[in-house]
């Protein structure tokens, strides 16, 4: 099976967006990467180098920003690094793990490919593209080095994997969802417009489709919840909500699963900060 042969281009106001396919076997996974005045929001994965580099050449980058460490966001900053050398931006608390070789089960290595280790800056509270200033709003859950990107003036935010789908119904094992929560009400106090998701691509109104996933989220919250104190164990819950367990928890060999969703549901108190 040849990996990432489908791609498009689309052009949303001043971005540049290229949309690769990702297999592994028959499935596939969808990546959107973005370029805006003259700074690349993460690198997209390694295994669709041969559809991603074509469009970062016939770019002028000279700020790369990164919403977190993982794969499929930072599987080509190592030879962005030395085909161009723009400043390469992440959240401090990553900056280690970058410098190092990706380490992640093989179903990641089949689909994203495997990240090479890269230097990186620390962004503190904001990164600047060529003529504008961007937000960095840290948003842990998905990961604790998560970051979005946000233009006041504009409203554009790039969500990383803040948003990914507005109805999760299976998260990893280090996922936190209540977190996420969180996460999603504090970029809610900001005035959200166009939102650049890096999994679901754009989405014209961001703020309406990450108030469904929070609406979705509270609910699901209060009826795991309300299970739970009724007295059911995190595996009846699952099972009653959940009775058919998705490929990907297959695939990934159960890093992905709707036990995991449950449980972080039910036990997982939202990060300090
Ligand atoms: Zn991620």
């Amino acid at each position: 099976m040849e990996e990432g042969m489908m791609m498009t281009t689309q052009q949303i106001g001043n971005v540049d967006s290229l949309h690769v396919k990702c297999y592994a076997g028959d499935m596939y996974l969808n990546y959107f990467l973005y370029f805006v005045d003259g700074m690349l929001v993460d690198t997209g994965p390694k295994s669709c180098a041969n559809e991603i580099r074509p469009f970062l050449e016939t770019k002028k980058i000279n700020t790369v920003a990164l919403t977190h460490f993982h794969e499929d966001h930072t599987g080509n900053a190592r030879w962005l690094q030395d085909q161009m050398n723009p400043g390469i931006y992440i959240h401090p608390m990553a900056m280690e793990i970058c410098a190092r070789d990706g380490q992640y089960p093989e179903y990641r290595h089949e689909f994203w490919g495997s990240r090479e280790g890269f230097e990186a800056k620390p962004i503190r509270t904001s990164v600047q593209s060529d003529n504008m200033e961007w937000e960095a709003i840290h948003t842990p859950g998905h990961s604790r080095d998560h970051l979005v990107f946000f233009h006041v003036k504009t409203g554009m935010l790039f969500s990383g994997d803040l948003f990914v789908t507005p109805k999760p119904k299976i998260s990893m094992w280090q996922e936190s969802i209540p977190t996420v929560m969180d996460s999603i009400r504090t970029v809610l106090t900001y005035d959200i417009g166009e939102m650049f998701c890096a999994h679901a691509g754009y989405v014209a109104d961001g703020r309406k489709m990450l108030e469904k996933k929070l609406e979705y989220l509270v609910r699901t919250h209060e009826e795991i919840q309300h299970l739970y104190q009724k007295g059911l164990s995190l595996e009846e819950i699952d099972a009653q909500l959940y009775p058919e367990s998705s490929p990907l928890t297959y695939i990934s060999k159960k890093e992905w699963d709707s036990k995991h969703f449950v449980r972080s549901m039910v036990m997982d108190e939202p990060s300090l900060r």
